[in-house]
Protein backbone atom coordinates (compact mmCIF):
# COMPACT_ATOMS: atom_id res chain seq x y z
CA UNK A 1 0.00 0.00 0.00
CA UNK A 2 1.03 3.60 -0.81
CA UNK A 3 2.53 5.28 2.06
CA UNK A 4 -0.68 7.44 3.65
CA UNK A 5 -0.63 11.53 3.94
CA UNK A 6 -1.57 11.08 7.46
CA UNK A 7 1.75 9.22 8.28
CA UNK A 8 3.03 10.77 11.54
CA UNK A 9 0.30 13.24 11.65
CA UNK A 10 -0.68 13.53 15.28
CA UNK A 11 -4.76 13.01 15.35
CA UNK A 12 -7.00 13.13 18.60
CA UNK A 13 -10.02 11.16 18.56
CA UNK A 14 -13.05 12.84 20.69
CA UNK A 15 -15.49 10.07 21.42
CA UNK A 16 -17.37 8.95 24.54
CA UNK A 17 -18.97 5.69 23.09
CA UNK A 18 -16.39 2.80 23.56
CA UNK A 19 -17.27 0.55 20.30
CA UNK A 20 -17.48 4.03 17.97
CA UNK A 21 -14.40 5.17 19.35
CA UNK A 22 -12.16 1.52 18.50
CA UNK A 23 -14.20 1.40 15.00
CA UNK A 24 -12.67 4.77 14.21
CA UNK A 25 -9.13 3.54 15.69
CA UNK A 26 -9.26 0.65 13.82
CA UNK A 27 -9.86 2.91 10.67
CA UNK A 28 -7.41 5.25 10.94
CA UNK A 29 -4.31 2.81 12.45
CA UNK A 30 -4.40 2.12 8.33
CA UNK A 31 -3.02 5.41 7.78
CA UNK A 32 -0.15 4.91 10.31
CA UNK A 33 -1.47 8.50 11.78
CA UNK A 34 0.02 8.85 15.64
CA UNK A 35 -3.29 8.51 17.16
CA UNK A 36 -4.59 10.28 20.89
CA UNK A 37 -8.20 9.36 22.43
CA UNK A 38 -10.30 11.60 25.06
CA UNK A 39 -13.63 10.02 25.74
CA UNK A 40 -14.95 13.42 26.85
CA UNK A 41 -14.94 17.44 26.27
CA UNK A 42 -13.06 18.56 28.82
CA UNK A 43 -10.04 15.45 28.30
CA UNK A 44 -9.91 16.78 24.87
CA UNK A 45 -9.33 20.07 25.95
CA UNK A 46 -6.78 19.33 28.55
CA UNK A 47 -4.79 17.13 25.93
CA UNK A 48 -4.79 19.82 23.80
CA UNK A 49 -3.32 21.82 26.22
CA UNK A 50 -0.43 19.99 27.07
CA UNK A 51 0.47 18.76 23.28
CA UNK A 52 1.13 21.67 20.94
CA UNK A 53 1.46 18.46 17.70
CA UNK A 54 -2.09 17.56 17.54
CA UNK A 55 -3.49 18.74 14.60
CA UNK A 56 -6.70 17.17 13.91
CA UNK A 57 -9.23 16.63 16.15
CA UNK A 58 -12.27 14.30 15.35
CA UNK A 59 -14.80 15.16 17.89
CA UNK A 60 -17.99 13.88 18.54
CA UNK A 61 -20.87 16.53 19.81
CA UNK A 62 -22.66 14.38 22.59
CA UNK A 63 -19.99 14.06 25.38
CA UNK A 64 -20.21 13.80 29.00
CA UNK A 65 -18.56 16.24 31.04
CA UNK A 66 -17.63 19.23 28.52
CA UNK A 67 -19.99 19.07 24.93
CA UNK A 68 -18.61 18.76 22.11
CA UNK A 69 -19.49 22.68 21.52
CA UNK A 70 -17.70 23.76 24.17
CA UNK A 71 -14.65 22.01 24.18
CA UNK A 72 -14.53 23.03 20.24
CA UNK A 73 -14.83 26.99 21.75
CA UNK A 74 -11.97 26.08 23.71
CA UNK A 75 -9.92 24.02 21.91
CA UNK A 76 -10.06 27.10 18.70
CA UNK A 77 -9.42 29.62 21.92
CA UNK A 78 -5.84 27.50 22.43
CA UNK A 79 -4.90 26.55 18.92
CA UNK A 80 -6.23 28.93 15.82
CA UNK A 81 -4.83 26.40 13.46
CA UNK A 82 -5.65 22.94 14.67
CA UNK A 83 -8.76 21.09 12.37
CA UNK A 84 -11.56 20.50 14.38
CA UNK A 85 -13.88 18.16 12.48
CA UNK A 86 -17.50 17.12 14.09
CA UNK A 87 -19.06 13.91 13.94
CA UNK A 88 -22.62 14.18 14.43
CA UNK A 89 -25.78 12.12 14.02
CA UNK A 90 -27.74 15.58 13.42
CA UNK A 91 -27.45 17.10 9.98
CA UNK A 92 -30.23 19.95 10.25
CA UNK A 93 -28.83 23.33 9.70
CA UNK A 94 -29.13 24.87 12.85
CA UNK A 95 -27.01 22.42 14.43
CA UNK A 96 -24.24 23.24 11.21
CA UNK A 97 -24.89 26.80 12.79
CA UNK A 98 -23.92 25.77 16.26
CA UNK A 99 -21.15 23.83 14.94
CA UNK A 100 -19.57 26.54 12.46
CA UNK A 101 -20.27 29.43 15.40
CA UNK A 102 -17.87 26.89 17.93
CA UNK A 103 -15.27 26.47 15.73
CA UNK A 104 -15.73 23.38 13.73
CA UNK A 105 -14.15 23.96 10.18
CA UNK A 106 -16.26 20.68 9.05
CA UNK A 107 -18.25 17.54 9.95
CA UNK A 108 -19.00 13.90 9.52
CA UNK A 109 -22.10 13.01 9.58
CA UNK A 110 -22.64 9.49 11.53
CA UNK A 111 -22.00 6.50 10.35
CA UNK A 112 -18.66 7.17 9.33
CA UNK A 113 -17.58 4.95 6.68
CA UNK A 114 -13.69 4.08 6.39
CA UNK A 115 -13.03 5.95 2.97
CA UNK A 116 -15.22 8.69 3.25
CA UNK A 117 -13.41 9.53 7.11
CA UNK A 118 -10.00 8.84 5.40
CA UNK A 119 -10.38 10.91 2.46
CA UNK A 120 -11.91 14.01 4.48
CA UNK A 121 -8.93 14.05 7.01
CA UNK A 122 -6.08 13.69 4.05
CA UNK A 123 -7.66 16.65 1.91
CA UNK A 124 -6.37 19.09 4.50
CA UNK A 125 -2.96 18.00 3.07
CA UNK A 126 -3.52 17.75 -0.26
CA UNK A 127 -4.77 20.81 -0.49
CA UNK A 128 -1.51 22.69 1.14
MG1 LIG B 1 -21.32 10.63 22.19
Amino acid sequence: MQDSILKGKKILIVEDDLSSRLYLNKILEKTEAILLNAGDGKEAVELVEKDPEIELILMDIQLPVMDGYTSARKIRELRKEVKLIAQTAYSFSDDMEDMAASGFDDFLIKPIYSGQLIEKLSSYYENI
